[in-house]
């Protein structure tokens, strides 16, 4: 048997996504720059793309900019916004367990002469408004919490965050990347104080290589890519018209039978939880104390700690099973370092060392949580055997 949970790391495509991007590829495969019937076809896809994000937002479909990825779309809003509002202050916020597609971009600024303030978290990996509140100041320009965390599932208060933030200064921006949240929850950056705000295809069935930055009108931003001059000049390149276009057909299956997906997410997770807690000495992260299966954190991502058991050695036991899952995170899975956002929350060196992340999608089905936990069962006890001796 075939398991993959490791879908905040990827997903599968949706057949529909793969049978529309095949007919965009080998069919109506203009540019969408070129003045001719092939270019106007390859344009009304874009169209499709933008009206459908932009309803699903509830914005305005002038107000969707596609990129290369989750990645760019995070880069564009961070050094976009910098730079163009620097007169205004050289001040931001952020988190401390940002995906490195912010933090990384945070430390750059940082280099550029910007002044970061990293909000802690607490040990249910998320920020308290007090401390928000605290961290805002005059110069400040610009304020990025992410929606979801990917590495524990934990949901960070937005809409209170937003409007803590106008409250403060209507001037100041906030961006939140929502790479692991949209298609898992119903975001309206309107009502939530969202200046801009961060997606990508291959998260939510779409294909890789594609996401999207929503970008509030009023907001003053820079390209940071210069070219032909796509996209109103915000971001040159030739779009991907068949990434877009199956980014924008997955969201719209996922929000199609959004409440029912979401109800299934969450019976795989509590079954999941209870099944896993049956083993000894092991720990769910990020879970608060009141929400023992993980209703109020993210519906896809459990983060589950086993003491005595490397995360790796695990990693690779279970792959012989044919379970896929990632330790910490997968994209930060070359790099030695331990996870920022485990440390973040408190996590000691056994369980930095022990931790895994089972992700789940609308492909997980309840056999194949009752396998993965079978197979843990079995693998755990022998797995700490081992390393005792
Ligand atoms: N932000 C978060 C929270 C993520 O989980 C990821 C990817 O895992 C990204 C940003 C980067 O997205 P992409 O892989 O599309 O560059």
């Amino acid at each position: 048997m075939e398991v993959y949970l490791d879908n905040s790391a990827t997903t599968r495509v949706f057949p529909e996504v793969a049978e529309l991007m095949t007919k965009i590829m080998c069919e109506d495969y203009g540019n969408p720059s070129s003045l001719h019937m092939k270019g106007v076809q390859a344009e009304n896809y874009l169209r499709y793309a933008k009206e459908t994000l932009a309803k699903i937002l509830k914005v305005n479909e002038k107000e969707i900019l596609f990129t290369s990825c989750g990645t760019e779309a995070d880069n564009l809003a961070l050094i976009g916004c910098a730079m163009a509002n620097q007169r205004q202050g050289k001040h931001l916020i952020t988190t401390q367990i940002e995906h490195p597609a912010v933090l990384q971009t945070m430390n750059y600024l940082e280099s550029q002469g910007f002044c970061i303030t990293y909000l802690p978290v607490d040990a249910f990996g998320r920020i308290r408004l007090e401390d928000l509140e605290a961290a805002l100041r005059p110069d400040t320009i610009l304020v990025s919490i992410m929606h979801t965390n990917n590495e524990v599932g934990s949901l960070q208060p937005i809409a209170e965050a937003g409007a803590l933030i106008k409250r403060f200064n209507p001037a100041i921006l906030f961006h939140v990347d929502a790479v692991q949240g949209f298609g898992k929850a119903v975001i309206h950056p309107k009502k939530m104080n969202i200046d801009l705000l961060a997606a990508s295809g291959h998260k939510i069935h779409g294909p890789k290589g594609v996401g999207f930055l929503y970008v509030n009108s009023k907001v003053k931003i820079n390209p940071i890519l210069f070219g032909g001059g796509q996209q109103m000049g915000m971001r040159s390149g030739t779009e991907n018209v068949a990434g877009i276009a199956g980014m924008a057909r997955a969201a719209e299956l996922l929000y199609q039978h959004f409440e029912e997906e979401r109800r299934n997410l969450y019976h795989c997770k509590r079954k999941f939880i209870e099944g896993v807690r049956q083993i000894e000495r092991v720990q769910v992260n990020g879970l608060l104390p009141q929400d023992p299966y993980g209703e109020q954190s993210a519906p896809h991502v459990v983060s589950v700690s086993f003491p005595g058991v490397r995360s790796e050695v695990l990693l690779h036991t279970l792959e012989e099973s044919g379970i896929y899952v990632s330790a910490g995170s997968a994209c930060s899975a070359h790099k030695p370092q331990p996870s920022a956002t485990l440390k973040a929350i408190g996590a000691g060196q056994e369980i930095l060392d022990s931790t895994i992340r089972f992700s789940f999608s609308v492909y997980t089905t309840e056999e194949e949580i009752d396998y993965t936990l079978q197979v843990l069962y079995d693998k755990i006890p022998m797995l700490r055997r081992f390393t005792r001796r």
